[in-house]
């Protein structure tokens, strides 16, 4: 698995036209007469978009590509769907989900030269260019435009082994194909029978395929998988192309998603950054959002650190945990990026961030963590003179170091995100705390200081997750962590990027406050909610353990009086629970079933819980999934890793094992 991070970047050259050539397959991105206008007549006229976009019920209209290449087809679409947007239709599509595939990726400097050519997209070029992922790592970049009207979902790696892994909830959830990848006879091997079937999976019913080609192999392969095929003229000097269509008809659904163009109402349980980022991203799909907060004011529980460290939990072998992270880690960035432009209010440090090899159990863990592959634009291994240099202060070990590590107060991106709601029309309530859930008819009612209802719940409140009948099967629980505020020194004054060890050390505060975090304790069981004396000498014993004769240290002598208790939820195998809530049960009554994603669920309630200690990275890609779980649509993660965060995933494992059900 070390190499599968690695994705080599295309090698090409550009002809007297100006058209760029892949030299592994000796054929041309686009056309040498026109890109843009060949883009325009196979792939959006082809599949009949803009037509369809008029006519569509559904908020968001998902095109799925072959071939990113150049990125030509996306920035026409993107265009083409701009200018319909423009016509200011009161029904019709609002989002383009735009997902493409990639296996050999172009750089941006070339990207840069090949879009010279197309003037007229140079303003959406621009922003590809500025979002399109630097290290071209194997995986889903997802990429949001213009306020998420756009998102664009670039997996790179081969087509033909990332879309057996991709989920197809309930009906599918490609509406139209871009079935683009240099001619068959250049490129045997992507376009196989597998391509075609793992299509038509993914097709929602009525979904649509255009292709420049009318290869005999290409028409059979579409037919086989199920398609109805036609042929058209081509573009230009080609006779014809192909144009397909999934006639099959709907079959019944798994579970409710809403889709639809309707500003359907979501109550969201919780007031941290879990429940903050699904509010922001469900109401950027046109949900209309309630955010239930029990607290007198958002982020008070385990979201309420001041400084909040931005990094991955990676595991010494490549695993599951290690790819949810990851890809946790690559969303997060750009979206603070965007979300930190927009908000300057949010303090927060792109300092990078050091994980020191402080024993012999990390120095270890390091060395195969660095040895995997990952890009050492994200993370390398440096010495302990380069990360003295790197933080500022003397460093006895050598360490991880993330260049894009960065903390963040979390209290301050929920607090903006909380007022942004509040001023566009949605419903933030605080000091509400939801006493029970109760189903009636296809809404879900909330009892509180009042009663509420709401099409689809998500429940996002830390270690108080699990507290209602419809979640009570869920395994969260509560792990204290005691921060403590140490004021800044002379010394602690030269520290610039965040230090883990066995704990961690912030730079100083951007504020008034002039300290540091240092946290932080790690205990089960203890309850208190008090600070207490002996944590603090804990977070300062790990401290001088890891740089036992720093002058930040010795600095520190007396015991800090001020800090924080939070309890942050975790589960046992170390992964949040993200997704909907099963059907327990239904569940009781069940056969083993193989397949964890076909568990009963009870429609419209959906969980996230579990960040731990990560949730500044994890959450982003936490809200993105329920996020598309609920709007229906296509997922930025793959199947196994969709699993491993399902929360039915204890149940359903006990049931495999005819073990009880459920902790009596
Ligand atoms: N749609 C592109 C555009 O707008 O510029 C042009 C696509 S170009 C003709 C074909 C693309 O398919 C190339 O970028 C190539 O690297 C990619 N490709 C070829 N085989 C692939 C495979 N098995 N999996 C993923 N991508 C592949």
């Amino acid at each position: 698995m070390s190499s599968s991070h690695q994705i080599s970047s295309a090698n090409l050259h550009f002809n007297a036209h100006g058209t760029p050539i892949a030299d592994d397959f000796d054929d041309v991105y686009f056309s040498n007469d026109d890109g843009q206008a060949e883009s325009q007549y196979v792939f959006i006229a082809g599949n009949k978009l803009t037509k369809r976009w008029r006519a569509n019920s559904c908020y968001s209209f998902t095109v799925a590509e072959t071939g990113f290449g150049t990125g030509l087809n996306f920035l026409a679409c993107w265009q083409a769907f701009d200018d319909y947007l423009s016509q200011n239709l009161a029904t019709g599509s609002k989002q383009l989900h735009f997902i493409s595939f990639e296996k050999f990726p172009i750089t941006t400097n070339d990207l840069q030269d090949a879009h010279q050519r197309f003037a007229n997209l140079s303003h959406y070029a621009s922003q590809l260019r500025n979002a399109y992922p630097q290290q071209l790592s194997a995986g889903c970049h997802r990429m949001s435009f213009a306020g998420g009207r756009v998102v664009l979902d670039l997996w790179l790696g081969d087509v033909n082994d990332i879309m057996p892994t991709l989920s197809h909830h309930n009906q599918g959830n490609v509406d139209a194909w871009f079935l683009d990848g240099f001619a068959p006879s250049k490129n045997p091997q992507m376009w196989q029978q597998s391509l075609f079937d793992q299509m038509f999976r993914l097709s929602r019913p009525h979904a649509t395929v255009a292709t420049f080609t009318a290869a005999g192999l290409v028409r059979r392969g579409l037919a086989e998988a199920g398609f109805e095929v036609s042929k058209q003229a081509g573009y230009g000097n080609k006779r014809d192309m192909t144009i397909a269509t999934k006639t099959a008809l709907p079959q019944s659904t798994q579970y409710r998603t809403d889709s639809s163009t309707e500003a359907s109402s979501v109550a969201i349980i919780g007031g941290g950054i879990a429940a903050c980022l699904t509010a922001w991203q469900l109401a950027q799909r046109g949900k209309q959002i309630t955010l239930l907060c029990a607290d007198e004011q958002l982020a008070a529980a385990a979201s309420g650190n001041r400084q909040g460290a931005l990094y991955p939990l990676l595991t010494p072998k490549p695993s599951e945990l290690s790819q949810f992270y990851w890809q946790g880690f690559r969303q997060a960035l750009p979206f603070y990026r965007q979300l930190s432009e927009l908000a300057p209010s949010i303090r927060h440090q792109w300092c990078g961030l050091l994980h020191l090899s402080s024993n012999e159990a990390l120095a270890k863990k390091h060395q195969e963590i660095a040895s995997i592959g990952y890009p050492t634009t994200l993370v390398e291994l440096v010495s302990a003179q380069q990360a003295s240099a790197l933080s500022g202060v003397t460093l006895p070990h050598e360490a991880l170091y993330y260049p894009d590590g960065a903390w963040f107060c979390p209290g301050d991106i929920c607090q903006f995100i909380g007022q942004w709601l509040t001023e566009h029309g949605h419903d933030v309530r605080l000091n509400f705390t939801v006493k029970a859930l109760t189903q009636a008819d296809d809404n879900w009612q909330l009892t509180g200081p009042e009663t509420l209802s709401a099409a689809q719940v998500v429940v996002a409140a830390g270690i108080h997750s699990g507290q209602f009948e419809q979640t009570r099967h869920l395994p969260i629980s509560a792990v204290r962590g005691q921060v403590s505020h140490v004021p800044a020194t002379e010394a602690s004054q030269q520290l610039k990027t965040v230090l883990c060890h066995t704990g961690y050390l912030t730079p100083m505060t951007t504020d008034d406050s002039a300290s540091h975090c240092l946290g932080a304790t790690f205990s089960r069981e203890d309850k208190s909610e008090d600070l207490h004396d002996d944590d603090h000498q804990t977070n300062l014993q790990r401290l001088a353990q890891a740089m036992p004769d720093s002058e930040l240290v010795n600095d520190w002598q007396t015991t800090p009086t001020e800090g924080r208790v939070g309890f942050r939820a975790v589960l046992r195998d170390h992964f949040p629970v993200v997704g909907p809530v099963p059907a327990w049960q239904q569940i009781e009554g069940m056969a083993q079933t193989s397949v964890l994603a076909s568990m009963p669920l009870q429609q419209g309630l959906f969980v996230i819980s579990g960040l731990g200690a990560r949730g500044i990275c994890s959450a982003p890609l936490a809200a993105a999934v329920v996020t598309d779980y609920i709007c229906g649509e296509a997922q930025c993660l793959p199947q196994p890793i969709l699993d491993a965060i399902n929360p039915a995933r204890f149940v359903w494992r006990r049931l495999k094992k005819n073990k009880p059900l459920f902790d009596q």
